[in-house]
């Protein structure tokens, strides 16, 4: 069977965002346009949106990493295939942040256009830098009281260290936010009606807007040419590049992650979400726009990389392991190269044990689809595999790798629990196990003085989290005591030092986990400490008073 979607046509994204801007309004208004447009098959169980456990919508955050597969007319009438990964915005879950972007080609990331750039949109932005992710921002609630598009543009600017281009502009604001201008085909997009799939109405730009139109579409083509000899030289001689040219060199600025492009809306009113979809289209890189994903051979050690392509061995790593109520135990992978069959046996590279898959499934947004074959760029759901946990590669056995593996934080807060009877003893066990497996960041232990089961996760929401989730999903009852810092202290913000010689870590760019251990009380004086290389390696004794220097690289 052949693949149904030119790669091409496909587009791995994420909607990454600060709690509360707008993150699953937005995916589930995505999630409604595409599915309008699209007629799914056979519809199986229901699962209304990505937002599946109970207890997320109790809390209002988005806790698990899923894919949904959905389809989008582009405006050019060609269809895509849009795998959408679920990234939570809570900053207890920044691990599942990280894994996400790990499998994704491209974001968008939402603002609250009232409160602008916020704290966790720093962090995930930097996460999403990390991984050198093409992104596209939404600045969302435009209708929402002081919301300002411009000082959006600005913080962009001012606190994110990115270059903001704006390819639309808003049409009013607040109470007035009516639509917004095109800059590209200098039209105006207007909604006349509020509710979920209503279409928009395109006409002239407004007369009080052209103005300004005309001065940001001028600031639009001088960013875009930048990206393209030709077309610069072009311009300079004062010829401009036509809309479809246009579009391309600012497709190319994007995957190269030199600006991103803007836009604005309000996913609740249901204004700004069709052109944001065409903008996926238009500006977000398919798989093979990418850069080759990198490995290890694992019998010679040598770095190797692994085209998207279906001619190529079989890749995929596996970055969300969750229980479905209906199906059981799923573990989600991104194939990066060649093709996967239902029943097949795969090499768990990391592991080193094989696995057989039972099922293969793709998720939507309100169906579960059977397949029985996938191809490079798909984000699938397998079924029967006993083995493997987040971060594992599965590969062709003949030909075998290991992909880039992800990073995981160690955890920051820990706290003692007992079961509250005998009779949970067991079964707490066996769910803290089995949470284990599916959260890498989440770790269990014996204390070994007082034989306490201790476990230790990213901050007290994220034990409260797998707390509750053991009392819901294992039916386990357990007392909790009181959160204790795991490390003494942890640095979590990014510091810019410029490190010299001495001991080198990786290269500049590149994340060092470094702990330290102070003199004279070892035992009780570690910490760990995150930073960013701008110099390619880590000095010992960058920390006055900090004696033996570093212990170890993380
Ligand atoms: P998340 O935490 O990023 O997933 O945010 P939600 O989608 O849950 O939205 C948080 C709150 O903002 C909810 O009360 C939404 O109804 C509201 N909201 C989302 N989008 C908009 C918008 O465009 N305009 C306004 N005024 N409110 C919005």
């Amino acid at each position: 069977m052949a693949r149904e979607y030119k790669l091409e046509d496909y587009r791995n994204f994420g909607i990454m965002a600060h709690i509360d801007a707008g993150k699953t309004t937005t995916t589930e208004r995505i999630l409604y346009y595409t599915g309008k447009s699209h007629k799914m098959g056979e519809t199986h169980d229901g699962a209304a949106t990505m937002d599946w456990m109970a207890q997320e919508q109790e809390r209002g955050i988005t806790i698990t990493s899923a894919a949904t597969t959905t389809f989008w007319q582009g405006r050019d009438g060609k269809k895509r295939r849009f795998n959408i990964i679920d990234t939570p915005g809570h900053v207890d879950f920044t691990i599942e942040v990280e894994r996400s972007l790990r499998v994704l080609d491209g974001a968008v990331a939402l603002l609250d256009s009232n409160a602008g750039v916020e704290p966790q949109t720093e962090t995930v932005w930097r996460q999403a830098e990390k991984y050198h992710v093409p992104r596209m921002i939404f600045c969302n609630k435009m209708d929402k009281i002081g919301a300002d598009f411009y000082r959006c543009l600005e913080m962009i600017k001012s606190r994110l260290g990115a270059v903001p281009l704006a390819i639309q502009l808003p049409i009013g604001a607040e109470n007035e936010f009516k639509g917004v201008i095109d800059l590209i085909e200098m039209k105006s997009i207007v909604w006349h009606d509020e509710t979920a799939g209503a279409a928009y109405e395109v006409g002239e730009i407004p007369a009080d807007l052209q103005a300004k139109a005309e001065q940001y579409r001028e600031a639009m083509i001088e960013t875009a040419v930048e990206m393209d000899e030709g077309a610069m030289e072009r311009y300079l001689e004062g010829e401009l590049p036509d809309n479809d040219e246009l579009r391309s060199l600012i497709r190319k600025g994007t995957i190269s992650v030199k600006f991103h492009p803007v836009l604005c809306g309000t996913a609740f009113k249901n204004k700004g979400v069709q052109p944001l979809l065409d903008a996926v289209v238009d500006f977000l890189p398919a798989p093979n726009e990418v850069p080759d994903i990198k490995g290890i051979d694992p019998k010679t050690e040598a770095e190797t990389t692994r085209k998207s392509s279906d001619d190529e061995p079989l890749s995929m790593l596996a970055f969300k392991i969750m229980n479905d109520p209906f199906v059981g135990s799923l573990t989600f992978c991104r194939i990066y190269s060649g093709k996967v069959t239902k029943g097949m046996s795969l090499e768990n590279t990391v592991k080193g044990k094989r696995e057989r898959i039972g099922r293969m499934l793709q998720m939507h947004s309100n169906s579960r689809e059977d397949i029985e074959e996938a191809f490079a760029g798909d984000i699938v759901a397998l079924a029967g595999l006993k083995e493997t946990t987040t971060g594992d590669t599965l590969c062709d056995p003949l030909k075998p790798v290991i992909l880039e593996r992800m990073e995981f934080p160690e955890p920051v807060i820990q706290i003692a629990i007992e079961p509250k009877t005998k009779g949970d003893q067991e079964k707490m066990g066996l769910a803290l196990n089995r949470l284990a497996a599916e959260d890498p960041s989440f770790r269990v232990k014996t204390d070994e003085e007082s034989g306490q089961t201790i476990i230790a996760g990213m901050g007290e929401l994220h034990l409260d989290i797998l707390v509750d989730r053991m009392r819901r999903e294992f039916k386990v009852e357990a007392n909790v005591g009181a959160p204790q810092v795991a490390y003494r202290e942890t640095i979590t913000r990014t510091a810019e030092v410029d490190y010299t010689h001495k001991k080198q870590t990786g290269g500049t760019g590149q994340f060092a986990r470094v702990k330290l251990i102070f003199e004279p009380n070892p035992e009780s004086e570690e910490f760990v400490f995150e930073s960013k290389i701008v110099g390619g390696a880590v000095p010992k004794e960058y920390i006055p008073g900090v004696q033996k220097g570093i212990q170890s690289v993380l």
